[in-house]
């Protein structure tokens, strides 16, 4: 019996070449992640001071009563990170590694496929666009040949 999955179902879930790495992170460990990041050689990083809440912020809604009202929101902040297929698995283990604390609010990181990367000063596509000068995919080439 052939598995047929819809593209309108969770089940489906297509295969890409790139992924997006989007981690919801603790503000005061940005720095120590994305130094270690940039020393993999990850230099396309995008972040964006967001609020949310998860477990930590419902700690705080029980005080509060049962309704959300605008200071259980805790303030985090929004990792973007579009990688290729191989790197994805090392930078989320550099992640939880630098940003575990172990204590509720360590964050949550989700993962999705990519179309396209276009390289809007070229106009490459695909590979092209998404690798960058002395990325981590130049420093494990440099490694493998010397
Ligand atoms: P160019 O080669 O023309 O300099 P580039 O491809 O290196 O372009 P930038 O102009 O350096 O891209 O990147 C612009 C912004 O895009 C960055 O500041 C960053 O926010 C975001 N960005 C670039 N690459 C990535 C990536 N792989 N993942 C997440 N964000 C990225
Ligand atoms: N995959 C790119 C490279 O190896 C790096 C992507 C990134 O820095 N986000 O060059």
């Amino acid at each position: 019996f052939p598995i047929i999955r819809a593209q309108n179902s969770p089940d489906f879930v297509p295969d890409a070449k790139f992924y997006k790495v989007e981690a919801i992170l603790r503000p005061w460990r940005i720095q120590q992640v994305s130094s270690a990041l940039l020393k993999m050689g990850i230099r396309g990083v995008t972040v964006s001071d967001v609020r949310g809440f998860g477990a930590q912020g419902g700690l705080t809604e029980r005080q509060a009563g049962s309704e959300f009202s605008e200071d259980t929101f805790v303030a985090k902040v929004k990792m973007e990170i579009v990688v290729s297929k191989d790197q994805v698995e090392g930078v989320i283990a550099k992640i939880i590694e630098e940003a575990r604390t172990g204590e509720i609010g360590d964050g949550k990181i989700f993962l999705t496929p990519i179309s396209d990367v276009i390289r809007v000063r070229t106009g490459e596509r695909g590979e092209k666009a998404e690798r960058m000068m002395g990325g981590h995919a130049d420093m494990s080439s440099a490694l493998s040949t010397s």
